[in-house]
């Protein structure tokens, strides 16, 4: 049931008509984003009625939700816990997000396989993120993560158990104990290896027992942005119907999860384009630390179907075209689970120097098959039925032809650690926006820094969607008064989305998203050099000039995937431009981000956080400091090192 405190009909197409296509529609609405003139919410713009007019649907809430991700659903469960009336909008719906293919585990200190603590975690995590974490924000997410494992636990999760009935912890990549002196840690929890499907589904189910509203196959558009750069909602599409909805809310929280599909192989879902981080940044708010992509070591090759870290945890081993177990040369102690930046380039080295394997030496193989078949029914089901079908392989028996793919971004909208949005001004690096929140992999916390660890972002997502609701409950109170929304809130964004369902190019969405798939693949790929990102800013630079000649052929407002895909491509776009050119001026290896001409970490220039705004269609870059200091006297801050596994 929707709440319809007020319906309108918007202009017709022709009110916003901007002849001259896409190319002067975008001059014509760059810097009116944020809205101005304060009016009663109601207000109708322009004449009302039309052929093509938009119905309007406007909604008042406590706090907003865009995303029913792990990130999305956990923080509207917090929401609606506190008490706030709250609307999660969601264009999937919720047990479709992509935290359902998620495989391997949570990690969290519970010393349920040997003797464990937090800040062993916290020192791995800052160690991983090669000193690019906010080390605040990773004291506080290793901290909570025992507690948000325990939650689950008591929300319902199936995790796999010991024998004695503990919550089963398998080994995961770049996790140790005592500081790294000690053994590998066996640290992530999980439900066989299909972890984040029985973790989505427990929070739609506990979700459900609360009066969180859903908005399901609702696209979010944009922000409502205040003069005084508060944000004030968003307004969304409803796709069944086309019609159109502004959600007034004091807090909104953007769930809505990365941008893989910015490149052509990835393991992430279609549905992942980046498209909270674009209405971030057309609403002037930088995107931080986008040159860090993390190619996952295993995704299957031809297919990029994600096999799970947990492989080599549970004992998988890689081998080149010799049968030999390379990792023991790149990282004598860790091998196979060294951190997947680390084993990612390993990988790639092999296959330059001729040790690929298959026809054209151009992968890896995973091998499983000397593993007991108990443990691999028992604790790989999901992945030995994906082999079987993608790779046509019985792990059993074969080993999986793998390759490194794109499977998560590290960098997002900056906030600290409550969640809140954070961007510089007057020169305080740490400004927040009043009304904005993030969480998940569309933030940047920054817990993952320059490279994530495995299965540290299902507990992101869990940590930081329940620290958004703590911090609106700190700030406000449920059923607290509302400001009227500007009066022409909304309006710049139906004239761009008028504008290209009416697009009469000539290239079609698909044609161009490929192209910019195919440009981020080559050129901002595992390995870097200022000829391959130079000539990357110049190629994706084209791409987005290209997307002025787009073409939409179906007109309607009904299921139109023509124009919802269009939308998506336009915000994958601002991604990876944004990636590029953060990416080339960067100049230094550390973690996903590894660059042949300049080969190690430049703590002295580079230990910062890239900031990337968008403006016209350009981006402009600036740095923020790192957050060195922990929250207390809990933990003493890691100071950098060099980073060996
Ligand atoms: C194959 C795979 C396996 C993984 N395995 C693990 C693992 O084992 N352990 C681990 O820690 N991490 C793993 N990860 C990473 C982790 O799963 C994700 O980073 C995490 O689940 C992201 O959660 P999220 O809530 O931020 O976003 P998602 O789960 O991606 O959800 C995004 C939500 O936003 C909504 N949305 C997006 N755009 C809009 C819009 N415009 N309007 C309205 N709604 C919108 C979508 O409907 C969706 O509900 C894996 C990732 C992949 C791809």
């Amino acid at each position: 049931m929707l709440r319809r405190v007020a319906k309108k009909v918007w202009p017709a197409a022709s009110a916003f008509a901007h002849p001259g296509g896409v190319a002067r529609y975008h001059a014509a609405r760059s810097g009116s984003r944020i809205l101005s003139n304060d009016a009663p919410s109601g207000t109708t713009l322009g004449e009302a009625g039309g052929p093509a007019s938009y119905p309007i649907v406007d909604h008042t809430y406590d706090a907003i939700v865009v995303g029913a991700g792990g990130a999305g659903l956990r923080a509207a469960i917090g929401l609606s816990e506190h008490g706030f009336n709250t609307a999660c909008i969601t264009k999937l719906f919720p047990t479709r997000s992509h935290t359902v293919a998620a495989q391997g585990g949570i990690n969290a200190a519970l010393g349920n396989m040997s003797e464990d603590d937090w800040r062993w975690h916290m020192y791995d995590t800052v160690k991983g993120s090669d000193w690019l974490g906010d080390q605040d924000a990773i004291q506080y997410m290793c901290r909570e993560a025992p507690k948000a494992v325990y939650e689950l636990e008591n929300y319902g999760l199936p995790f796999s158990r010991t024998k004695e009935g503990k919550i089963y912890q398998r080994a995961f990549g770049g996790q140790s104990l005592n500081f790294g002196k000690g053994k590998q840690a066996h640290r992530c929890a999980c439900a066989a290896d299909r972890t984040g499907h029985a973790l989505l589904h427990t929070l739609y189910g506990q979700a459900m027992k609360h009066n969180t509203q859903f908005f399901v196959e609702y696209l979010a558009l944009d922000l409502i942005m205040d003069t005084d750069g508060s944000c004030r909602g968003v307004i969304a599409l409803n796709m069944e119907d086309g019609t159109l909805h502004r959600f007034k809310g004091h807090s909104t929280i953007l769930a809505t999860g990365g941008y893989g599909r910015a490149y052509f192989s990835a393991t992430s879902a279609h549905t992942c384009t980046g498209d909270g981080n674009a209405m971030a940044a057309r609403a002037g708010i930088p995107l931080e630390d986008l040159e860090f992509v993390q190619f996952h070591p295993t995704g299957i090759y031809g297919a990029g179907c994600l096999i799970t870290e947990g492989s080599r945890g549970e004992g998988g081993i890689l081998r080149n075209s010799e049968g030999e177990r390379f990792m023991e040369r790149y990282a004598p102690t860790a091998k196979d689970l060294a951190s997947r930046d680390v084993v990612s380039r390993s990988m790639t080295m092999e296959i330059r120097e001729g040790r690929g394997v298959g026809p054209m030496k151009d992968h890896i193989y995973l091998h499983l098959n000397h593993l007991p078949p108990e443990v691999l029914k028992e604790r790989l089901p999901g992945i030995s039925e994906t082999a079987a079908i993608f790779a046509g392989v019985d792990v059993t028996k074969e080993p999986i032809p793998v390759l490194p793919t794109v499977h998560y971004n590290m960098g997002g909208i900056p906030t600290n650690y409550h969640g809140e949005v954070v961007t510089i001004q007057d020169g305080n690096p740490d400004h927040v926006v009043p009304g904005l929140m993030a969480a998940g992999e569309a933030a940047c916390a920054s817990v993952h820094g320059a490279n994530r660890l495995g299965a540290n972002s299902l507990l992101d997502i869990v940590v930081f969607g329940r620290a958004c609701a703590n911090r609106v409950a700190d700030i406000y109170k449920p059923g607290q008064p509302h400001r009227p929304l500007p009066k022409n809130a909304g309006e710049a964004t139906i004239a761009w989305l008028d504008k290209l369902r009416y697009a009469k190019g000539d290239l079609s969405c698909a044609h161009i998203r490929d192209k910019m798939q195919r440009v981020m693949q080559n050129n901002a790929a595992v390995f870097r050099t200022q000829e391959t990102l130079e000539e990357g800013k110049t190629l994706i630079d084209d791409v987005w000039k290209s997307f002025e000649r787009v073409k939409i052929s179906d007109r309607s407002l009904i299921w139109n995937t023509d124009l919802t895909e269009t939308i998506e491509l336009e915000n994958l776009l601002i991604n990876a431009v944004i990636t590029m050119h953060s990416a080339e001026a960067r100049k230094e290896s550390r973690g996903a981000h590894a660059r042949e001409d300049f080969k190690t970490r430049d703590d002295a220039n580079w230990m910062k956080h890239t900031c990337g705004y968008w403006e016209d269609g350009k981006v402009r870059l600036e740095y923020r400091p790192v957050h060195m200091n922990t929250l207390d006297d809990e933990v003493e801050s890691f100071p950098p090192k060099a980073r060996v596994y």
